[in-house]
């Protein structure tokens, strides 16, 4: 359930859980522009800086990153990147926070744009995007102490808001203050309309100098000041130093290599992509379409939260880059559950019902009916998924400004010239030099990495799915979404291009150890025996196809980590790894880039600190677990 907002005669929104309105008596945009933006000297601090980062305590309904989101659409001098990161333990529901701003025509566009990102707000990290990945909202969903005490990122800014220090005491205590502290640079600077004595001395003894300034009538006063402590800042976790954009080469152009070029090339690197192919994704990419949907697990696994917080981003992506119904389509996905029931977590049960919902539920009877199942199946139904041409996605991401493709460019090792990466061919040619260089190259990046003297515990996997065109009437009897649980189905993707012809997919096999992308007869007949157990009845409409030779295939190589969690890190200075999407490259891709570049960058991370720590090659390379697809 969102958190119950009761709306008072003056428009103001009220909170019962804490006795306190959310805004001052001087109405909530005065309050952002004049405490906040004013307080910490904005928008004239962040005036040309690459990047800018402000922290806030207390969501709220998101006035404040509004009026913050305006005030940097406005400015010609803007930074490049702005990151606002807002902890918030009780977040509202959408329609409030579109509500709050109606009065507030100039922020009107923009707050329907957080509404329509402000769902699926389980207890975690979540990462919004607007202005093509330029404004990145980082919403922290938990208590402030704990939430804060994992970044490691230094904010430029920081907002102190939330309830007032008698009616939320949690959130103004030396821990949580303390906590803030930690994720200030010498210089921060802090603005907040409380002028309690007890906060002043609390943010004095956190290392803190702040003051009293002259506030908006009704108040009298509020308080800015900076991060200055007397002693030096001791950091918990090492803050590194964020790196000056410069020259890129990405090895590989599938899913992997694209989503690392277009999220550095976001942050200003000129990136050169190279791939041995004559066109981009050729390898495990050149998968006609694949299926998006969160994996769930009882105890909500590092998996599970990390498909989340992967899908999140690239339904952002999509919605940005792709057209909806030829390259992809949010249509939702049916899983029948029929190894074993998926149990969702107890949480998703009681408190975190409403914002698990968002993303995953048990299947309605109507939608098992539409899948041609019985009412009683194990089935979940998953709101936030779909199906995505890869090669589209791909396509998209290699045409952002300062990413160049280049194909038929056949890497075979790379030296370091100075303080540069050579990049060669097998002739010991030149084909390329950058500062940075990223091994994207799917399951090759093993024996790539090999002659650099590293070992990838990477593995291939061999998949082939089966395809048909669309018989005269077939779009009625199959279902209108696709499913998966026990390989998968597509039922309707258009593969000439426009969206009037259509196709059915099915599969796939999964063969490990095999790196053959040979067609096989007998795998068709497998994908057909799989799609009898998970949808008897459009197995039968199908066979007929697979009989009669109308039946197509596709084979490709996925490359797995022994954790099948994707590999991400670095394998020495300026050499970084991403890799071992395995099968779920639609899901982990644009996350792995947006973390990439988070970490070089020293930006606040698009996901919680642990989850981004298990993907490090060294982890992903850890002992065998169970199979996850
Ligand atoms: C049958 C099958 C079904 C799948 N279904 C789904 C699904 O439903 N949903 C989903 O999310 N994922 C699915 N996947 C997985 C998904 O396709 C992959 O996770 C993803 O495509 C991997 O992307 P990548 O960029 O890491 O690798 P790839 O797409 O394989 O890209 C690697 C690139 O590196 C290039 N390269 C290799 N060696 C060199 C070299 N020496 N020099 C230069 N370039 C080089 C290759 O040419 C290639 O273009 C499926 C995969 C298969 C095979």
């Amino acid at each position: 359930m969102s958190e119950p907002i009761e709306w008072l005669a003056d428009g103001t929104p009220y909170s019962p859980r804490f006795g306190d309105r959310y805004r001052s008596a001087c109405g909530g945009l005065s309050q952002a522009r004049e405490v906040f933006l004013k307080g910490c000297g904005l928008p004239a601090a962040w005036a040309s800086q690459p990047q800018w980062c402000i922290l806030e305590t207390g969501f709220g309904l998101g006035l404040n990153f509004l009026v913050t989101w305006a005030a940097w659409k406005a400015d010609p001098l803007r930074p490049r990147l702005l990151h606002f990161v807002s902890t918030e333990a009780f977040p509202a529901s959408p329609e409030d926070v579109l509500r709050s701003a109606r009065d507030h025509p100039e922020l009107l566009a923009l707050a329907q744009e957080l509404q329509r990102q402000f769902w699926g707000l389980l207890p975690g990290i979540h990462r919004l995007a607007f202005e093509g990945g330029q404004v990145l909202l980082t919403l922290c969903i938990g208590n402030t102490k704990a939430m804060l005490r994992e970044q490691s990122f230094e904010a430029d800014s920081v907002y102190l808001d939330g309830f007032s220090p008698p009616r939320n005491p949690d959130m103004w205590d030396a821990h949580a203050l303390k906590a803030v502290a930690r994720c200030c640079r010498r210089g921060t600077r802090v603005a907040t309309w409380t002028v309690a004595r007890g906060v002043r001395d609390t943010l004095a003894q956190c290392g803190f100098v702040v003051g009293k300034v002259p506030g908006l009538p009704p108040k009298r006063e509020n308080l800015q000041g900076s991060f200055d402590p007397a002693w030096e800042p001791r950091k918990t976790r090492p803050v590194s130093v964020p790196r000056t954009p410069g020259h890129c080469v990405v090895i590989g152009s599938g899913l992997a290599g694209a989503a690392v070029a277009a999220s550095l090339a976001r942050r200003g690197w000129q990136v050169l992509v190279l791939d041995a192919a004559a066109a981009p994704a050729t390898g495990a990419s050149g998968l006609p379409g694949g299926v998006m949907a969160p994996h769930v697990s009882p105890d909500d696994s590092l998996f599970s939260r990390l498909s989340r917080s992967g899908i999140r981003i690239t339904l952002q992506h999509a919605e940005a880059l792709l057209q909806a119904g030829s390259d992809w389509s949010r249509s939702g996905v049916l899983e029948h559950c029929i190894r074993h029931p998926r149990v969702r977590p107890a949480a998703w049960q009681q408190g975190d019902a409403g914002a698990a919902r968002d993303w995953s539920r048990p299947a309605g009877t109507a939608q098992l009916a539409q899948a041609g199942l019985p009412p009683e199946t194990p089935a979940l139904w998953h709101v936030q998924a779909g199906w995505v041409k890869p090669a589209a996605l791909v396509r998209a991401w290699l045409a952002t400004p300062g990413v160049q493709w280049r194909g038929q460019a056949t890497v075979n090792r790379w030296v370091r010239q100075g303080g540069a990466w050579q990049v060669l061919d097998a002739h010991g040619q030149e084909l390329a030099r950058a500062e940075l260089l990223v091994l994207a190259a799917g399951y090759a990046s093993r024996a790539l990495a090999r002659g650099t003297g590293q070992h990838l515990a990477l593995q291939a996997v061999r998949g082939q799915v089966s395809w048909a065109w669309h018989e005269p009437g077939m779009a009625d009897v199959l279902p209108p979404f696709p499913v998966n649980g026990h390989g998968g189905l597509i039922p309707a993707l258009p593969l000439a291009g426009g969206a009037d012809r259509l196709a059915w997919m099915a599969g796939s096999s999964f063969e490990r150890d095999n790196a053959s992308t040979e067609i096989r007869p007998g795998d068709a007949q497998h994908n057909l025996a799989r799609l009898r157990a998970l949808l008897p009845g459009t197995a039968c409409q199908l066979a007929d196809q697979f009989g009669n030779g109308k039946v197509n295939a596709w084979a490709g190589v996925r490359c797995a980590t022994l954790t099948h969690l994707p590999a991400l890190g670095l394998l020495e200075p300026d050499l970084w790894l991403c890799s071992g999407m395995g099968s779920r490259g639609l899901s982990f891709a644009a996350l792995c880039g947006e973390l990439l570049a988070a970490r070089l960058h020293a930006e606040p991370l698009p996901l919680a600190q642990h989850l981004a720590d298990a993907l490090l090659p060294r982890q992903t390379a850890a002992a065998p677990t169970p199979e996850v697809r």
